[in-house]
């Protein structure tokens, strides 16, 4: 039992949560809350790092799983403050930064999650994503106008702007933000001399179709890179587009690495007699299962067929393996003209000795509303115990 669980509830996982789960849980909420795709939150953002900050380091998630927040705070997980930017957390999570500050030429990276079935990623596929992109505007080929910008009149080239707000009675404070003029940029055009086509602004807002190669055998959180795909901006080297995969969940097979599982259920016959059972395979062949003569099934019995799990990646002809994993149906009841017959065929029950004074109690299906004692013998007084047997009571344990 872990003492609290916060953490694992803004990213959405139970406690039990592998390192997998962890990671995909952060992928998807980072993804989704990144100041980029949704700026006003900032705060949800944060704290989803954190969170995976923590559980993502056994030592950390060890502690805070034994004391909650308060012990990591007082083990001195890192220090005054303890959390790394969210911002770092996510470039080292999804291996953009890394230095991208230093590259000041170059844009940003843009992230985008694709969703994938595992039938995708069985067979491969050609996925096409319309995406919205700034590029330059071909008009102005990015001067933004007739004339080379100038200084910015309005922020004196600074790109920032500082508004004097009230607060309260007497109280005012100085806010800064973004130049409105210039959008930050420090120069503008003067309005007469104005590209048109894109107001000044050097760049126009384009529609691009990318074809995402999904090759067979690729894995969830595998990115595909288009090198250079991202923003255009005067004398910046463009950013990559990044596509991140995200493989849902199939109906009938889940993938470890490269094997695949499921589940075959079979009927108490045919796990004595011998079963044969059709599978559809993620690319729509069929196979068929079956026991050897005289094989016995046994519940949670795993067995596995070679070469039919996932194709590797980059080597799609080699596959790993499907395991199945058999559950029993046994029949409710059985005729009691049947049961001699059966005795014969079985293997011969083993020899019980039953002491002399042994008394007998009914066995119940087990209810777990009636778990104690007490509510059990309220059932009956021992005076109108029919059976007389109000001492003896089932061993729950
Ligand atoms: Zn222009
Ligand atoms: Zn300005």
């Amino acid at each position: 039992m872990v003492k609290e669980t916060g953490y694992y509830d803004l990213l959405g996982v139970k406690p039990t949560a592998t390192t997998d789960e962890l990671k995909k849980a952060y992928r998807k909420l980072a993804l989704k809350y990144h100041p980029d795709k949704n700026p006003n939150e900032g705060e949800k953002f944060k704290l989803i790092s954190q969170a995976y900050e923590v559980l993502s380091d056994a030592e950390k998630r060890q502690i805070y799983d034994q004391g909650g927040e308060q012990s990591l705070k007082e083990g001195g997980g890192g220090g005054p403050g303890g959390f790394s930017s969210p911002m770092d957390i996510f470039d080292m999570f999804f291996g953009g930064g890394g230095g991208r500050r230093n590259r000041e030429r170059k844009g940003k990276d843009v992230i985008h999650q694709m969703s994938v079935t595992l039938k995708e990623l069985y067979n491969g596929t050609v996925r096409k994503l319309a995406l919205q992109k700034h590029v330059i505007c071909s008009k102005c080929k990015g001067v933004g106008g007739k004339k080379p910008p100038e200084k910015c009149p309005t922020c004196r080239g600074s790109g920032m702007q500082v508004r004097i707000q009230q607060l309260g009675p007497g109280m005012v404070s100085q806010v800064q933000s973004m130049c409105s003029e210039c959008r930050g940029q420090g120069e503008r055009v003067s309005a007469k001399d104005r590209c048109k086509t894109c107001d000044g602004k050097k760049v126009v807002r384009d529609r691009k179709i990318l074809e995402v190669n999904v090759d067979k055998g690729m894995e969830d959180g595998q990115k595909i890179v288009f090198n250079g795909e991202g923003d255009q901006e005067p004398n910046i080297e463009p950013g990559d587009i990044v596509i991140v995969l995200d493989e849902q969940e199939d109906p009938n097979f889940r993938r470890m690495s490269n094997d695949l599982s499921m589940r075959v259920e079979l009927s108490l016959v045919e796990a004595l007699c011998g079963f044969q059972r059709p599978i559809t395979t993620l690319d729509d062949r069929v196979i068929v299962i079956s026991s050897i003569p005289g094989e016995v099934i046994k519940n949670e019995d795993l067995k596995c067929v070679l070469g039919e799990g996932m194709p590797t990646y980059k080597n799609p002809f080699e596959k790993g393996r499907l395991k199945i994993l058999f559950t029993i149906k046994f029949p409710n009841t059985v005729a009691p003209e049947d049961l001699a017959l059966l005795e014969q065929i079985l293997p011969a029950r083993p020899e019980i000795a039953i002491p002399e004074n042994a008394e007998q109690c009914s066995l119940l299906k087990m209810d777990p509303t009636t778990r104690s004692r007490r509510r059990y013998s309220q059932q009956g007084s021992d005076d109108d115990d029919p059976h007389g047997r109000q001492h003896v009571q089932c061993q729950t344990s």
